[in-house]
């Protein structure tokens, strides 16, 4: 006999059981990021004989796992982290949730978890998110945090695939990255650390890509910078900052405007909020002269051009805090220099650039649903 196709994820087949407990809802301004979850979570296993099983919204609760467990060993965990916002008439919105769907199949991919429909893992969300709407804070600023995890639940020690899988999601309320307006970051670009490299895995949302950041971070902190920049190569390629993208603005030598970002060569993430950013400057820059870039370019090549007074702006982009104003970078002076600080230019009196206030802008009023467009999905 033929084998059974692989059950996919499939919405229909979900049950719910609802919590008995409510949670008490924190005020708005006591919410502290990842640290207070909604009353449910959302869990679909999956094995390699049957495929994925009947998706489930239960109440929060701990896992229980064995010790041998392969996610505790060889870490088999990929995640994926996106926000439910509500507009003006109290209608619960995702932003692209297609996007992160599809970048967490490319990231369970590569260590060997299973893939599944993005389509049915978003239907999947807009229901959890309706069942737990009273959790996103009406307050501007204020969102849902979800957080798509996928481990390898398989009890071995063995190295292999998983055959074994349990995707789930939790969400947690959040307030304003910027609860009194933004604040400008300074960074710390060492040329000793590297985060990911050509034909590795750093483009992927893998939590195996994390914990090894936080060392360099703490040694940024007692420097007193608050992010790492990532540099690649002797070169010094500039690819992210901390777990965001980041945006360079500039003059060319010969005097044109530049909007400029790393490309998608594999030492990056493919972020949501650096794909929008690169679509909405393209709509609304370019008729102004600038060039939007997506090309390798350097540290030095940043430094040269503040020392010549072209630099005009840098911020990170991801979904935590959209834009973030950057208005120093220490760096090592790569293999051969010496230790410098950049200063990058804000505007007067203010912590961010003009450009880093536009997207911001143009951002929330997609987010919030004030500007309609196909980015925001109702629930
Ligand atoms: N780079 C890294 C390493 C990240 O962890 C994140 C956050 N997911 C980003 C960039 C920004 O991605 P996004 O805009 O999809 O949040």
């Amino acid at each position: 006999a033929s084998a059974q196709p692989l059950m996919d994820i499939d919405p229909k087949l979900l049950k719910v059981q609802r919590t008995e407990s409510p949670k008490k809802l924190l005020p708005a301004k006591d919410l502290i990021f990842g640290k207070n979850f909604t009353d449910h979570m959302l869990t679909v296993e999956w094995s390699s004989k049957h495929g994925w099983y009947a998706p489930q919204i239960t109440p929060y609760q701990n896992l229980s796992l064995d010790p041998a467990t392969c996610v505790f060993h060889y870490a088999f965990e990929c995640f994926e982290g996106l926000k439910a916002y509500k507009d003006k008439d109290g209608v619960a919105r995702l932003f692209r949730p297609d996007k992160n769907m599809a970048r967490m199949n490319t990231s369970a991919a590569r260590i060997a978890l299973p893939t599944f429909g993005s389509e049915a893992m978003v239907e999947l969300i807009k229901k959890f998110v309706a069942l737990e709407e009273r959790f996103i804070p009406e307050e501007r600023g204020y969102s849902l945090y979800l957080r798509p995890t996928m481990i390898g639940t398989q009890k071995t020690l063995g190295v292999g695939p998983p055959r074994s899988a349990l995707l789930y999601m939790i969400a947690s309320p959040v307030g304003p990255y910027y609860p009194t307006g933004f604040k400008a970051v300074s960074l710390s670009a060492r040329s000793d650390i590297v985060r990911a490299w050509p034909g590795g895995c750093g483009d992927k949302k893998l939590g195996a890509n994390y914990a090894p950041c936080i060392k360099p971070q703490q040694e940024a902190a007692e420097q007193g910078y608050q992010q790492n920049l990532w540099l690649f190569g002797e070169e010094g390629y500039v690819t992210e900052v901390g777990t965001m993208n980041v945006f360079f603005a500039w003059k060319t030598p010969d005097g044109k405007k530049e909007l400029i970002t790393a490309p998608l060569d594999g030492t990056i993430l493919n972020g949501v909020t650096r794909d929008s950013i690169l679509e909405l400057a393209r709509e609304k820059l370019t008729k102004e002269g600038w060039t939007i870039s997506e090309r390798k370019f350097t540290i030095g090549e940043v430094a040269k051009a503040a020392d010549e007074g072209r630099l005009l702006e840098a911020f990170g982009a991801g979904t935590a805090a959209v834009v973030s104003p950057i208005n120093k970078i220490n760096w090592d002076g790569g293999i051969h220099g010496d230790a410098r600080d950049i200063h990058v230019p804000l505007q007067e009196g203010k912590e961010a650039g003009p450009l880093a206030e536009n997207f911001w802008k143009w951002m929330a009023e997609r987010q919030y649903g004030d500007v309609e467009s196909d980015w925001s999905v109702k629930v």
